[in-house]
């Protein structure tokens, strides 16, 4: 569906009460850094790294800044942490019932071994897992590595 500039300047604007209802609802201030990390992050398919983020924003946020907005949407529940394939931190939205200290996103990320992109399969959950008597569970993070559909050479 293509867009008019119009709709699509509505549609931020949308956007933008989306997230300062979901920052107010975690008693976070609505701050433009705060809105501008969601509205990159929300925008994008993949999972994004700070450094991807600090080039994206640009010098409209400094670097401890977007770093303390990174932390605290991981506390909070509103983002969640993958480590890439080179173990560098990457974040994604969570899913809605993530709260404080509390995430649920236990579904099956995709990492890309060419382009090193990271998807989350939302459809995917996470198996039951029988821990043994005394054991507790915090989480569980299952990759698939293999090619997106950017990098897969089409057969045929
Ligand atoms: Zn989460
Ligand atoms: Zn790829
Ligand atoms: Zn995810």
């Amino acid at each position: 569906m293509m867009l008019t500039a119009m709709e699509k300047e509505q549609e931020k604007v949308l956007e933008g009460e989306k997230f300062s209802r979901l920052l107010r609802r975690n008693k976070l201030k609505v701050t433009q850094p705060r809105l501008s990390v969601l509205h990159i992050i929300s925008d994008k398919e993949t999972a994004i790294s700070q450094p991807e983020l600090e080039k994206l924003l640009g010098d409209a946020v400094d670097r401890v800044t977007l770093y303390r907005v990174l932390a605290t949407f991981e506390e909070k529940g509103i983002l969640h942490k993958i480590f890439d394939l080179h173990g560098t931190a990457t974040y994604a939205l969570c899913s809605t019932d993530c709260d404080e200290h509390h995430h649920h996103d236990e579904h099956v990320h995709f990492i890309c071994a060419s382009c090193n992109s990271i998807y989350c399969l939302d459809d995917f959950k996470m198996p039951k897992i029988d821990l043994p008597a005394g054991y507790q569970l915090h989480s569980i993070g299952v990759n698939a590595v293999g090619l997106c559909a950017q990098c897969k050479p089409l057969t045929k």
